[in-house]
């Protein structure tokens, strides 16, 4: 059945040598599928033990035990789907028109969004038409519609942002070999931007929200706007200012209540740029009078005893204005950090 068999190229997907292997013997992608189908297991099977049967088939008819090591984003549909594009397939025009065109296993994932070695977009769609790319186009190696050829993609050059630099950075450290570390690392990249979003999509963002014609180019500027915000703790906290001031224009005047979204990134250590800069803003004490802080709240976010902390605000009302189970916003940094004194 193979008269041709080349070499895997372990930065390349198992969906990428799987196409190359169609090319080079000048099948049909949907002949080659069938046949896969047929002897072993269909090509985009989400079921594990499928999976390795394949990857095992193809082992054995193209005598490359390599094939083994292939990364293979589908073996993460069922479980963590969220962290690749499963549609739509992205691509560095200038890596594939000389690395004989395979796929490289970064691209696969969702929020890297640069080919770090030519410091450019990577595109999922024809420059010319803006046709998807697919499968087909991978493996004849040009746009289905125009016929544009997939090197002569138009490239833009940007600037990288943080999570595409991590994915390239952690991927050759080896990454893609140790399943936790990576759905550590992916799992990170989407609480972060989910995060951070709420408080970029404040900025007229929304297409952050309305995922359908959200364009690479979009997401691009999503990510450098959310890495901005990383990189710049000032900035950082004046989002989290307008992001508050924003919910208390709406008739919130309980600062807890105004972060309500947050909440799940500033129990935990999820997110510590997150939790450190309310506390800094909350530090500043740069609040209108009739803005609060309830009880709970402080207490998870400084993580102090609640009981004891309430006890010590009721014992101590005259300075720490302590009403309906919550202080005023612009005393509870002093307020906090005199109970931890008492304490
Ligand atoms: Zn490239
Ligand atoms: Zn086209």
């Amino acid at each position: 059945m193979l008269l041709t068999r080349p070499f895997p190229d372990l930065n390349e997907t198992l969906q990428s040598y799987v196409i190359r292997l169609a090319r080079a013997n000048h099948y049909s992608i949907e002949t080659w599928a069938q046949y896969l189908s047929q002897e072993s297991a269909p090509v985009r099977t989400k079921d594990l033990n499928s999976r390795k049967q394949l990857v095992s088939f193809l082992s054995r008819v193209t005598g490359m035990t390599e094939v083994e090591k292939l990364f293979d984003q589908w073996q993460f549909y069922n479980t963590d789907k969220n962290f690749f594009d499963y549609k739509a397939v992205k691509i560095c025009p200038l890596c594939i028109s000389n690395n004989g065109s395979k796929l490289y296993a970064p691209w696969t994932f969702r929020y890297n969004l640069c080919c770090q070695s030519h410091s450019c977009l990577l595109v999922d769609t024809c420059s010319t038409c803006g046709h998807m790319i697919s499968e087909r186009c991978i493996h004849s190696i040009k746009c289905q519609n125009c016929g544009l050829l997939l090197s002569e993609f138009k490239v833009q050059n940007v600037q990288s942002d943080i999570f595409s630099s991590r994915i390239s950075q952690k991927v050759s450290d080896g990454i893609l070999n140790e399943r936790e570390s990576l759905l550590d690392e992916l799992s990170w990249q989407y609480s972060t931007l989910e995060a951070f979003s709420l408080l970029v999509y404040e900025e007229n963002q929304a297409n952050w929200r309305n995922k359908r014609g959200y364009s690479l180019s979009d997401k691009h500027n999503h990510q450098i706007a959310v890495s901005r915000l990383m990189e710049n703790e000032e900035l950082l906290i004046n989002a989290i200012k307008k992001y508050a001031q924003g919910q208390f224009e709406k008739g919130t005047t309980d600062l807890g209540k105004a972060l309500m979204k947050f909440s799940k990134y500033l129990v935990d250590e999820v997110n510590p740029a997150i939790l450190l800069s309310v506390k800094k803003l909350i530090g500043w004490g740069k609040f209108d009078d009739q803005i609060s802080i309830g009880v709970i709240f402080l207490s998870k976010l400084y993580g102090l005893e609640q009981e004891n902390f309430k006890q010590y605000l009721q014992n101590h009302v005259s300075t720490t204005g302590f009403k309906n189970r919550a202080i005023p916003a612009s005393l509870a940094a002093k307020v906090v950090s005199e109970y931890l004194e008492f304490k």
